[in-house]
């Protein structure tokens, strides 16, 4: 793992339990992604491992085949039933600090519907 720990009080582990609501748009044995609740595009999905990994850099280490494969797997699903995969979108996934990651718990961001502009913003 990161210094980053994933706490179990984070906000997408308590979606995970049900104990906070989502607008969930795909779900499977590995994977759930639901919409940001501060969409940034036309369409703004999270797409995340169920099982507690922080970031990239702990999914990479711990993630089973499997799950990496779902996850993978999901993501263009997800955007093809989202009405994106033709006109094209961008996947994030911020990671620790100059990531800008603000939830432990790893979470690709999906997003379309119009054009996305620069990669990143010139500054902070
Ligand atoms: P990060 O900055 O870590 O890459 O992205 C965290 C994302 O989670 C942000 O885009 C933020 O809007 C979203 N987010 C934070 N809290 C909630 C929540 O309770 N529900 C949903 N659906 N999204 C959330």
């Amino acid at each position: 793992s990161t210094a980053m720990a994933d706490d179990d009080n984070n906000v997408f582990a308590k979606i995970l339990r049900g104990e906070i609501p989502c607008d969930k748009v795909y779900e499977d044995d590995h994977v759930l992604a639901f919409r940001d609740i501060n969409p940034q595009a036309p369409v703004h999905v999270l797409v995340i491992p169920k099982a507690a990994h922080v970031s990239a850099q702990d999914f990479g280490a711990n993630a089973s085949p499997e799950e990496a494969q779902a996850l993978w797997a999901a993501i263009p699903k997800i955007a093809a039933q989202e009405g994106v995969a033709e006109g094209g979108y961008r996947l994030i996934a911020n990671t620790g600090a100059n990531g800008g990651q603000e939830v432990p718990h790893l979470h690709v961001h999906i997003l379309g519907g119009r054009p996305l502009g620069r990669l990143v913003a010139k500054d902070g």
